[in-house]
């Protein structure tokens, strides 16, 4: 719940558990619901068995899809879908989660939260579909008024329950980022109003998407295959680096294909061993424009073989000179790892058409990234499953541009601009912002 480390670093789990093949075998038929289970308490020691049952149902229960994560075989490839939660976007799989995790300790603890973020747009409606509703905690979630896509705006404005409070800052997200941090790093505001956070470097968020993983690999084992390799369109290294946890743990993942747009700082690093930062550029992938990606620096300790000070060193290295270094031996690892592919938004947009023609499915910008690099890096005899972000519903604008049809939305969204929303118009300016949620504090 504390978010950044108190060295201003981010959490690990002091061991990954490592999974003997007869354990593996023994999850195969495992639910979902089964699976999560079976994996978060191998991390978490301090909630009750029954009870972490009750908040993992609970969670995925909002899915409209049994399976929770479907894997469809699609033109030579899978499928995993993971946006039948309720903001049609991955994201759900962990907020969800996280929310209920959150309610649950608050109680535990007789505490409240105040959790304060800001949002260009898939992670903020996701965060407020995950804690609405919830004793204990309220969200203020900032959006740049009338930057985001409109469907985006209505996801979040239309959640009209008491503890959710929308506000649409006059300015950038930038300005509604820059407040955040303002806010954060005012100590005393911080702890009188308990300010949480449920960006992307929660552990918890990581160790949800573990899951899918495991879900996955074993559908696509359980079809014959025998080296299976994951696709992920990669922003801010979260999902990704849920892979390689899944890795560590013992999954035979032949090798994760880290996919990125325009903004392809991590590509670089991983084909060349440079990361060096790179300006953001605005995509048809939105959500995986991010040069700086914060779970990056959690695959470092683990690359630097655990060792904390390297890890340090890097970044400071980073800040003064713009770059972190690698040695031969640490990128040959790398390499051993991971494959990567930067795609652009031509090649976006002609993937989606061409998948389109070929199989009928459409995909959303994010997925085709991840399907165009994961059908031109597949290891010879590999099966590769590309990871299907969010829905093309969502991403209509460009879905439309590619193929000339527009997605039809889902039951979930049908209607949703009939319906009443609430959202507060503020200035960018902090101290505006700081009144408003003193007023609205819990
Ligand atoms: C957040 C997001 C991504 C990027 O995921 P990371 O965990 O930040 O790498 C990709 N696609 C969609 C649709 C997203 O919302």
């Amino acid at each position: 719940m504390m978010g950044l480390a108190t060295d201003g670093g981010l959490l690990l789990p002091e061991r990954v558990p490592a999974l003997s093949a007869e354990t593996l075998d023994a999850w195969r038929g495992l639910s979902y619901r089964d699976l999560a289970f079976r994996i978060i308490s191998l991390f978490a020691d301090d909630i009750p068995a029954d009870d972490l049952k009750r908040l993992i149902d609970r969670s995925y229960d909002s899915f409209e899809h049994g399976e929770i994560t479907p894997v469809l075989r699609e033109d030579g490839v899978y499928i995993l879908e993971l946006f039948h939660g309720p903001t049609l976007a991955f994201k759900d799989v962990a907020l969800q989660l996280l929310g209920n995790l959150f309610e649950y300790l608050l109680e535990e603890r007789d505490e409240k939260m105040n959790i304060v973020g800001a949002t260009s747009g898939d992670t903020g409606s996701a965060a407020i579909y995950g804690v609405r509703g919830k004793d204990r905690i309220n969200i203020f979630i900032m959006h740049p008024h009338g930057k985001t896509s409109p469907i985006q705006a209505l996801q979040m404005t239309t959640v009209t329950d008491p503890n959710v409070f929308n506000i649409a800052v006059e300015g950038t997200f930038d300005d509604c980022q820059n407040i955040v941090k303002t806010l954060f790093n005012d100590l005393p505001f911080k702890e009188r109003h308990a300010l949480g956070a449920v960006n992307s470097i929660n552990w918890a968020r990581v160790l949800a998407q573990v899951v899918y993983y495991f879900y996955a690999w074993f559908r696509v084992a359980d079809a014959g295959a025998g080296k299976i390799s994951f696709a992920v369109p990669t922003g801010n290294f979260g999902d990704i680096f849920a892979g390689y946890v899944a890795k560590r743990m013992g999954l035979p993942i032949e090798k994760l294909i880290l996919a990125t747009n325009e903004n392809n700082i991590l590509t670089r690093f991983i084909n060349d061993g440079d990361y060096s930062l790179g300006t953001v550029v605005s995509t048809v992938s939105p959500s995986m424009d991010i040069q700086l990606a914060s779970n990056f620096e959690r695959y470092l300790y683990y690359l630097f073989d655990e060792n904390p000070v390297r890890v340090r060193d890097a970044f400071a290295g980073l800040s003064t000179k713009g770059k972190i270094d690698f040695t031969d031996t640490e990128m040959a690892r790398v390499h051993a790892e991971f494959a990567s592919r930067s795609v652009d938004q031509e090649e976006t947009l002609a993937t989606i058409a061409a998948f389109r023609t070929e199989t009928g499915y459409l995909l959303d910008p994010h997925t085709a990234v991840g399907v165009r690099a994961g059908q031109e890096l597949a290891s010879p005899g590999a099966e590769v499953v590309c990871l299907a972000t969010a829905h093309p519903a969502k991403f209509g604008d460009a879905v439309e541009k590619a193929t000339g049809i527009t997605p039809p939305l889902p039951p979930a969204l049908q209607g949703i601009d009939q319906l009443p929303s609430r959202c507060t118009v503020l200035p960018a300016d902090q101290a505006a912002i700081r009144q408003f949620i003193e007023e609205h504090a819990r």
